[in-house]
């Protein structure tokens, strides 16, 4: 299923690359196997996928134990503090940053385990009440909290767009997030320039490529529909 599955998105993300005047190099794909059996990880690492994110702690690391050692964890998800301890040091990359309270148990967890840990903050652009991420304002002051975190090296943005029926309604968004970024940069808010901005699902990524996503994060258009109603060990 994932052969034939990433052979379009493949060609979606070319040519958004194109559109856009980039290059592919410039975009990684980040297949999002939360709920998916450990199977479904090594059936797309034997078609050369490397990079795979998940949202829960435990089933990261669950994964992480039984998968090839040179996979990147990627985590997408909301991170209680009590979770931290699970995912310092296993994810590459922890996308979803959105308090200093989380930034600095982050912090002191990395310390312990003698680790800097990447991470990006995580920006509501949409202004959705129920969606996690922070406001715009609050999401520049806790960038200039996290450059006073020595264990915390932060590389940019992310966001999770609305669902809509057209990619193109979401455009705005992740031009905002560009822009945000470029102010975070121009203004000097960290001590070294922000490159990644991680936005754009299956419903819409060639046109968060298209606006300059570095990070694209798929789930149903690799691995098909999920479903929540079978258990996953939390
Ligand atoms: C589940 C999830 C995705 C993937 O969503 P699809 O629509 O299945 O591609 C991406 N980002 C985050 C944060 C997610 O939780």
């Amino acid at each position: 299923m994932y052969r034939e599955n990433v052979q379009p998105v493949e060609e979606n993300i070319r040519a958004a690359v194109n559109a856009a005047g980039r290059k592919r190099e410039e975009v990684c794909l980040i297949a999002v196997s939360k709920t998916k059996p450990l199977e479904a990880v090594l059936e797309a690492y034997g078609e050369g996928q490397r990079d795979f994110g998940e949202n829960k702690a435990q089933e990261m690391t669950a994964k992480k134990e039984l998968a090839p050692a040179d996979i990147r964890w990627h985590f997408i998800g909301n991170l209680q503090k009590n979770k931290v301890k699970y995912v310092v040091g296993n994810a590459c990359l922890i996308h979803s940053v959105s308090s200093l309270e989380l930034a600095a148990e982050i912090e002191r967890i990395a310390e312990k385990k003698n680790v800097i840990q990447p991470v990006l903050v995580e920006v509501n652009i949409a202004e959705e009440a129920t969606k996690q991420g922070l406001a715009r304002e609050d999401a520049l002051e806790l960038v200039k909290a996290i450059a006073g975190l020595p264990r915390l090296k932060l590389m940019g943005l992310m966001a999770i767009a609305p669902p809509v029926e057209e990619a193109e309604e979401n455009r705005r968004y992740f031009r905002e997030m560009r822009q945000l970024l470029q102010e975070i940069n121009r203004e000097g808010l960290y001590p070294v320039p922000l490159t990644e901005l991680s936005m754009g699902m299956s419903g819409d990524y060639p046109v968060a490529i298209e606006e300059g996503a570095t990070f694209v994060r798929i789930g149903t258009a690799l691995f098909g529909a999920r479903n929540y109603n079978i258990p996953v060990n939390e």
